[in-house]
């Protein structure tokens, strides 16, 4: 491609709405433009490397055996009223766009494909024989998220490839679960991406397995926690560990104190002179269930622990059908505008006690519990002699113990979110790391939830009716592309991984005006491209100064410059990521160049 004849716009300034590098490299460098909150032009720079992407993906996918095909992007209220999704998606959480057609029918635009895939294999899978089956889509997905930001790392609409498969039983899920994860491996290293995969928060689905894929960066969202030995990673929403000891309380006889001014822990630390670890701190949160009915929440935890909102919200859901519910549709601190609703006197906040009575919730409000839901977390249970609140303003209690002063919890949890520091679990001598990351893929072992709620049997060898059992695997083919800029990219612009680079070489002309340079060049860049290399030739009528400034900042692998040292047979050839510039006979440029691509290439392609 001449860049003569390109949609070839690159910006001088930092463009204002982006926040991070990736984000502004791509804007700068014409790969994006907004076009409205979260939605995003893929231009053609950038179509490439989604395409190149897309290839990757589709080889390591077919290489499987899974099958790629194409779902309908419009997908009928009624299949997500059969998983029971739609009111959820499209109300509570929001996330799903939604829409009424000329015939009155309610529709949606897919932010996923479980529903549509589990229809389909409802009315086509009958036999254990067509099993396990593995179908994958490559697509653009639509989703209303409350903060789209970052570009291409959280839009409204992005492309997945997402896959989902069927199985007879949990062991064949398991055998395809693996071999996702190694497709998964394959697909990030090929990209030239440094990643970690990471246990994962299986959510309300609970029990079975999931991966996550992060693509280590600091500008990313998710904190990745794991150990020097490589035995453990996990996503710090999921993450275990072995919090330090408690010191030994000092307190040993049961007293209230008087105690002003000391409504956070570190205050009420230093004011009894003792360990955040003697403190039981009591943490009131609301909780919202997908019938409407909203629940208070303590939950008591040792002083210097906090709470993990992910577990707290798994715990709740598996409480959920005490409470009438399913799901959990919120989960939030009450602030004093939400306290207004329910409280039947003002609270002690800051001086809260594990017993705090339920007499602060008004009666006989409809949609709320009357009685505070309470949950022990299993750091406060083991503590002796603690200090809590008294449920009075001011004063706390020293010297307490569960079973006397205050009830032996019933309900006791592990709600604790583990952080940098911690003892691992599998070898105490472990302490764990902390990293960032972007979640790029996502492997999952669903089971038998959407073929339950959608009745999607298949008939076994003893001729019973039975549940399929399914895993989802799903990869941000779009978000992935900004990653690999996010950890790629240098002062002069973007360094692409030569697998997913747009192009593989440009041709240079510094010169348009001399003859010479102008023949040279488009020799070499029709040799190149003759030779499979893809190449672009920058033919603009431009200082040469501006076009090295774009090659760097669109960051293409190889630079080939037709320049002064062509009188004497040569070009230079610079390379984009060292740096490194080296001058090359004429007649030898193709093949240095194809043969340097096919080794890259070749030992990226190896595990
Ligand atoms: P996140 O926690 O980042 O919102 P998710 O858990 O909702 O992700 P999945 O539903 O598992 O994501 O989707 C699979 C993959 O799709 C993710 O791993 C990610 O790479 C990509 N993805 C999800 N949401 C977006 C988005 N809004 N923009 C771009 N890519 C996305
Ligand atoms: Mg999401």
């Amino acid at each position: 491609m001449r860049l003569s004849q390109m949609l070839f716009v690159t910006l001088r300034e930092e463009p204002a709405e982006a926040e991070i590098p990736s984000h502004k490299l791509l804007l700068r460098a014409g790969y994006i433009r907004r076009v409205a909150s979260g939605v995003y032009a893929y231009l053609p720079l950038l179509w490439r490397v989604l395409t190149k992407i897309s290839a990757i993906v589709r080889e390591e996918m077919n290489t499987t055996g899974a099958q790629e095909c194409l779902l309908p992007q419009l997908q009928p209220a009624d299949l997500w009223r059969e998983s029971g999704r739609w009111d959820t998606y499209t109300k509570a959480e929001g996330i799903m766009f939604s829409l009424t057609d000329r015939r009155q029918q309610e529709m949606g635009l897919g932010p996923t494909h479980e529903e549509i895939i589990t229809a389909i294999a409802r009315d086509m899978i009958r036999s254990y024989r067509q099993l396990p089956l593995h179908l994958y889509q490559i697509q653009t997905k639509f989703r209303d998220e409350i903060r789209p930001r970052f570009g291409l790392m959280r839009g409204r609409e992005f492309i997945m490839k997402d896959g989902y498969s069927f199985h007879i039983d949990e062991e064949s899920l398991k055998q395809t679960y693996q071999e996702m994860y190694t497709a998964y491996s394959n697909i990030l290293r090929r990209c030239g991406l440094k990643f970690r995969a990471v246990d994962a928060d299986s959510g309300a689905i609970g029990g079975s397995g999931s991966t996550e894929f992060m693509v280590l960066a600091e500008a990313g969202e998710d904190e990745v926690l794991y150990t020097e030995d490589g035995l453990y990673a996990a996503n710090v929403e999921k993450a275990v560990s072995f919090p330090a000891d408690a010191e030994p309380s000092s307190f040993k006889t049961f007293e209230k104190l008087d105690t002003p001014s000391t409504p956070t822990i570190e205050s009420l630390a230093k004011f009894l002179n003792c360990s955040p670890t003697q403190i039981v701190k009591n943490v009131l949160y609301q909780a919202v269930f997908d019938n409407g009915k909203t629940v208070l929440v303590i939950v008591s935890l040792r002083g210097d622990q906090d709470v993990n909102d992910v577990k707290l919200t798994n715990e709740l859901t598996k409480l959920a059908p005490t409470y009438g519910g399913n799901t959990v549709l919120s989960l939030t601190v009450p602030d004093e505008e939400a306290q207004a609703k329910w409280a039947a006197k003002p609270l002690p906040l800051g001086y809260m006690a594990p017993d705090l009575g339920d007499d602060y919730i008004q009666s006989g409000l409809e949609g709320l519990a009357p009685k505070f839901l309470r949950l022990v977390d299993q750091t406060a249970v083991d503590l002796e002699n603690f200090v809590t609140g008294s449920n009075e303003s001011g004063f706390h209690v020293v010297g307490a113990n569960w079973g006397k002063e205050f009830p032996r919890p019933s309900l006791t949890v592990d709600v604790r979110k583990a952080t940098a520091g911690d003892r691992a679990m599998h070898d105490p001598n472990q302490v764990l790391q902390t990293a960032r990351g972007i979640e790029i893929g996502h492997i999952f072992q669903l089971g038998t939830k959407y073929s339950n709620a959608l009745g999607a049997t298949y008939t076994n060898e003893n001729g019973d009716h039975v549940p399929l059992v399914m895993g989802c695997y799903g990869i941000g083919v779009s978000r992935l592309a900004q990653a690999a800029v996010e950890q790629s990219y240098d002062k002069h612009g973007i360094v692409w991984p030569l697998a997913i680079a747009p192009y593989q070489a440009i041709v240079v002309i510094p010169n348009i005006g001399d003859e010479r340079q102008v023949e040279a060049a488009a020799q070499i860049y029709t040799d190149l491209n003759a030779a499979g290399v893809e190449t672009l030739l920058d033919d603009r009528d431009e200082r040469a100064g501006v076009k090295f400034k774009d090659s760097e900042l669109i960051g293409i692998p190889f630079r080939i410059v037709t320049g002064r040292a062509l009188a004497d047979g040569f070009v230079e050839v610079v390379d984009r990521a060292t740096g490194e510039a080296e001058e090359i006979a004429l007649e030898a440029v193709v093949d240095i160049i194809k043969e340097r691509i096919a080794t890259a290439l070749g030992s990226s392609s190896k595990p």
